[in-house]
């Protein structure tokens, strides 16, 4: 038997649905839908002064943007993934949460190798 006469038979049962992910908190304010990973608990790497966005690590106070990511890291990560990279800095120190638009920018500005020029403040 064909699998559709057995789907419209209801033979087979229905395919599950996609898990819906969490929303992100609203302390989390934009978060960008290239962010990487995309944890489980949608406030990792997404809150200023939050959780680490580096899945092994549970520390807090993370307040170093890594433009390509878009997440938050603590000081430690952040100057390990710098260190790693022999480019310009990756993961830089912000103030606040950068917007979307912000995001957009500081990840281009880092692919043209102006990171200083659209580091925001
Ligand atoms: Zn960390």
């Amino acid at each position: 038997m064909k699998t559709k006469f057995r789907k419209r038979l209801g033979i087979e049962p229905p395919p599950m649905p996609a898990p819906v992910p969490l929303p992100p908190p609203p302390e989390a304010g934009e978060v960008h839908p290239g962010r990487y990973p995309q944890h489980a608990d949608p406030a990792k790497g997404q809150v200023f002064g939050g959780l680490c966005n580096r899945t092994a690590c549970g520390e807090r106070r993370a307040v170093w943007w890594n433009v390509m990511t878009h997440g938050f890291y603590c000081r430690t990560c952040a100057n390990g993934i710098n260190d790693r990279l022999d480019q310009p800095p990756i993961c830089i120190r912000v103030e606040k949460k950068p917007t979307f638009n912000e995001m957009n920018e500081l990840q281009h500005g880092w692919n043209r190798g102006e990171p200083q020029a659209a580091q925001s403040q």
